[in-house]
């Protein structure tokens, strides 16, 4: 709690400023400096993300399934996709709840949003047992039970609970992520500042099957302000995605223009540079995927890249197009790796911006990098922090008297396990009520 209304405006102020300020993922501005550009909050103790090494977590029987609700939405709601220049934000619109999962409060989503990397192993947030998966899924909920506004929650103790889903790659598409990534390049411009609507599904979609698997510990925001008031559950089981998927994600965000400055001091032959690229992001073996990466480039660079790629890839080009177009109709639409049908260019890369001395020092291989952002932070120290697990490994013993503290309210009060279990089946029965009420 603060200690007097100017300094919970101060804090209210700053979590306003960083949501659009001057940091980012990469160089100066990147998760190495959080600390040093936002001392009061990315230096604490609690911060996030963590390696879970599921050796050491503690079985806690309180950690009950997740209670997730409206399922199916309400009529009327909707889910706004935008681009905010860090990642791929999900804005939910109207009645989105969580609760029970080892929560005492009913919590409200405002909106989920991802982390990726471009390279095939790592990207996620969190890890486990110190293996990255390629992309996570956050969504993001506030406490509407205790507080007024997600600009509320967001600095105190329990104000927002984070369910974290890794993914892991699959050779199907997942269906669940299709009406996303058909709109991700329709918004791939930051500043466009454009929404695009896809159909509201329930979030319990978006969880594992197993949703009653996780693992919890109090921490952070893992982006600017950093501060330590998430409730964090990550999933034990992964979801899927397909190498298609994923690629969509890697071409979104667009890196700061600083970055062609760099000069490369690798001497090794354009089309080899090209492959490791492709290597580093998973689509060494494919050739439909490279030709589509390429022409991505092409269209972002507007410079001819593909006059010094592997011939292989350049000759697949043609055959992709007759693909796509028979592809079609089992995605419903494809994503056009342009937005020009809708009234708007992509804007100009940094490079076609900043044309001369400095592209002519890049290796096409650079000017592949340049499209291709990571948006995770590395993992921070633990620092004593217990992680619990709601489920038991095979064979191991089960005490259910065992007091177990899963929520620090304001750094001190102690929670034992079976009281606040009734505590979240109280507060269960209240989400039934006031669901019923709201039906
Ligand atoms: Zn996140």
């Amino acid at each position: 709690m603060f200690p007097n209304a100017s300094i919970g405006i101060l804090i209210l102020a700053l979590f306003v400023t960083t949501e659009s300020a001057d940091w980012g993922y990469e160089n100066e501005k990147g998760p190495d400096h959080w600390a040093d550009l936002f001392p009061e909050a990315c230096a604490g103790a609690k911060q996030s993300p963590i390696n879970i090494n599921t050796e050491d977590t503690v079985y806690n029987p309180a950690l009950k399934d997740f209670s997730v609700f409206f399922d199916p939405p309400l009529p009327g709601s909707k889910f706004y996709v935008h681009n905010n220049g860090h990642t791929i934000q999900v804005n939910t619109e109207g009645k989105f709840f969580v609760s029970n999962g080892g929560l005492t409060d009913i919590y409200s989503t405002a909106q989920f949003h991802f982390h990726w990397g471009h390279k095939a192993h790592h990207g996620s947030e969190h890890t486990l047992d110190g293996a990255p998966s390629p992309i996570e899924l956050h969504i993001v909920n506030w406490n509407s039970q205790l507080y007024n506004s997600i600009g509320e929650a967001a600095v105190e103790p329990n104000g927002l609970a984070v369910l974290g889903m890794l993914f892991e790659i699959s050779e199907e598409d997942n269906p669940v992520l299709e009406p996303l990534v058909n709109v991700l390049m329709h918004v791939r411009d930051p500043d466009m500042k454009i929404k695009a609507e896809i159909p509201a599904v329930s979030m319990r979609a978006f969880l594992p099957r197993a949703a009653d698997r996780y693992y919890r510990y109090n921490g952070s925001l893992t982006t600017p302000g950093c501060f330590e008031s998430v409730v964090w559950t990550v999933f034990h089981e992964k979801l899927t995605i397909s190498r298609r998927q994923l690629h969509v994600f890697r071409q979104v965000l667009k890196p700061s223009g600083h970055h062609v400055h760099k000069r490369s001091t690798r001497k090794h032959s354009r089309s080899r540079a090209v492959r490791e690229v492709f290597e580093e992001i998973g689509i060494e073996d494919d050739k439909r995927e490279q030709a589509r990466f390429r022409r991505q480039i092409v269209k972002n660079t507007e410079t001819h890249v593909h006059e010094s790629l592997p011939e292989d890839a350049t000759s697949h080009e043609e055959t992709m197009e007759h693909h796509e177009s028979n592809h079609t109709g089992s995605h419903g639409h494809e994503v056009k790796p342009h937005t020009g049908h809708h009234g708007h260019n992509v804007k100009p890369s940094p490079i076609s911006a900043h044309p001369g001395a400095h592209e002519s020092n890049m290796t096409h291989a650079e000017q592949v990098r340049m499209m291709l952002v990571n948006n995770y932070r590395p993992v921070q120290p633990l620092n004593g922090r217990v992680v619990y697990r709601s489920f038991p490994f095979f064979n191991e013993p089960i005490n259910i008297d065992t007091e177990v503290v899963y929520i620090d309210k304001d750094n001190s009060e102690l929670a034992r396990g079976a009281a606040t279990s009734l505590v979240s089946s109280a507060y269960m029965c209240i989400a039934i009520i006031v669901a019923a009420v709201l039906c």
